[in-house]
Parts: structure tokens; sequence; C-alpha cells
């Protein structure tokens, strides 16, 4: 299975949405920081505070890749549920952007995960987003509003200015809790994973922690589980983060490889844990 990683770098050059396309980013850009606009709405109301990481140097957005490494066992899966603002009449003509059998596996399993929710899948979901945002086994965070990149070079994705990068992370937040989640968490996924010093500084004002990951699955457009399966197992380590979707159109096989990682991490001695756990772990504070 050689020609993977080039075959979804193909995929990504054509313009496709899916934050599995990238592997990294990096925070090098010395643009000048867009003016920031006055703090509006908190994206999270959560009784229970969840941690988030202190803001980085000069006051920039944190980024968080992984959980320590050195204090046991546990990995967190991550689901992106990528949408764009023009693909409702896919969606209306059956096309699937929602899993809802990944969902209800991860339930039978048991096994605890992070969504990275679009505010556009939300919109189309809204029974869905509720039903993830009600259920203690999951949390919801946010993946933008219509997956647009906070860059200008990310895959093809359409880009979204630098003014308007903070309003689309509040219009996301928006959607979720029109839909009924009732406390998304204060972590935001980039579209694509792609950032720079510009982006992290537009979305210092909201609070909220970036979240990467450490392990591809490169769920994105595979046919052949036994290959995702393989490179998410080779992939973990303690405090792994695994970045997946919940799109069965766009990652048909994803069901399939959570039903073959989840026994086999566990017979390995893992833990499956939400990323607030990690972000906990790793100093982050309430
Ligand atoms: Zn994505």
């Amino acid at each position: 299975m050689i020609p993977r990683v080039r075959r979804i770098s193909a995929l990504c050059a054509l313009g496709v949405a899916l934050a599995a396309c990238g592997t990294a980013s990096h925070a090098g850009s010395g643009h000048q920081a867009p003016a920031e606009p006055s703090v509006s709405a908190s994206p999270s109301a959560s009784a229970s505070r969840p941690p988030v990481l202190a803001p980085g140097p000069g006051g920039l957005t944190p980024v968080f890749e992984h959980g320590p490494r050195t204090l046991g066992k546990t990995v967190a899966l991550t689901f992106d549920a990528d949408m764009t603002a023009d693909q409702g009449p896919r969606a209306a003509a059956g096309e699937h952007f929602d899993n809802p059998d990944l969902i209800g596996t991860l339930r039978v399993l048991k096994v605890p995960a992070t969504i990275f929710m679009t505010g556009r899948w939300a919109d189309e979901y809204p029974t869905e987003a509720r039903s993830l945002g009600h259920d203690p086994q999951f949390e919801v965070a946010n993946h933008s509003y219509s997956h647009y990149a906070f860059t200008g070079d990310c895959y093809g994705l359409p880009t979204v200015a630098a003014d308007k990068m903070r309003s689309d992370v509040e219009r996301a937040y928006a959607s979720l809790h029109k839909a009924g989640v009732p406390h998304a968490l204060p972590y935001f996924r980039f579209p694509g994973g792609c950032y720079d010093k510009r982006a992290l500084r537009a979305l210092s004002g909201l609070g909220v922690t970036a979240v990467q990951w450490d392990v591809v699955s490169g769920d994105a457009f595979a046919t052949d589980a036994d290959a995702v399966t393989k490179q998410v197992l080779d992939g973990v380590k303690p405090g792994s983060v695994v970045v997946m979707h919940c799109t069965r159109s766009a990652a048909p096989t994803t069901e399939r490889v959570v039903r073959a990682v989840v026994p086999e991490l566990r017979k390995r001695g893992y833990r499956f844990v939400k990323v607030s756990e990690l972000i906990g772990e790793t100093g982050g504070h309430r």
C-alpha cells in the first residue's frame, strides 16, 4: 500500500475538504495581526469547565497536539464532521455526510470520543448533533462553520479572510448551540490542520485551544480498512490524538477501522479518553 500518502495528497490537491489531508501545520508567518474585535460570546459555558491551555507567547491561541507520553496508556479518538456550505444539495440527494453506524459502534464499544463539528454539519444534522451533544460519552468541539481554510495555502480549500476568522468560529458555535449542543467545548480544530501565527492571533480573544493530532488515520477517501487500521495501530503512542472522520461518504471505512482498532488497543493496555482529559493531564487549567 505504498501510494497511500501520495494518493491522499493527490486527492487533497484536488481540493478535498478533509482534515486528514494534512499531517501538520506550522506557525511561521510574520503577517500582521488583524485588529482584535471586542469580546462577545464565550464559546463554552459548561458547568464542569473543560480544561484549556494557557495562551502561547504574545497571547497567541495555544495549540495542543498530544497528551503526556509518560502518564499511562491513554489515547483519544477524534472524529471530524466536515461539511461545506455548498454540499446541501448532495446531502438532499442522499449522500451521507453523517455516519450513524459509526456513532452506534462507538456507543456499543463504549469508546469516549471527541467530535469536531462544523457548524454547517450541525445545521444539516441537528438531531444527530443534539444527540451527540447530550451524550456524556462524547464531547463536541468546533471545526469552523464551513470547513474553509485559515491559511492561504491548505490543500486547495477556499480561504477565510483574516478579519472573518473569529466570526467564522463564532458562527459555528452558534450553529452547534442552535442544533442543541448545550456545551460545545472551547476547542477548535483548523480545517485541514492548517494554521499560522496570523490565524492563532485572529482567534486569540476567543479563549479556545487549537487541537491538532499526532496520528493521521488516513481514513479520508480510503477504501482499504486494513491499511487504515494498520496506520492507526502503528502510530498510536501513550497520549496520542488520532484524527478520523464521521462523514460516511468521504470516509467509508472508518466504522470498520474502529471495530478493529478498539479491541486491539485495549488488548495492548490502552484506555480511550476524550481530548479534554489529555489536555487536563497536560497542565490545562479550568
Ligand atoms: Zn476537517
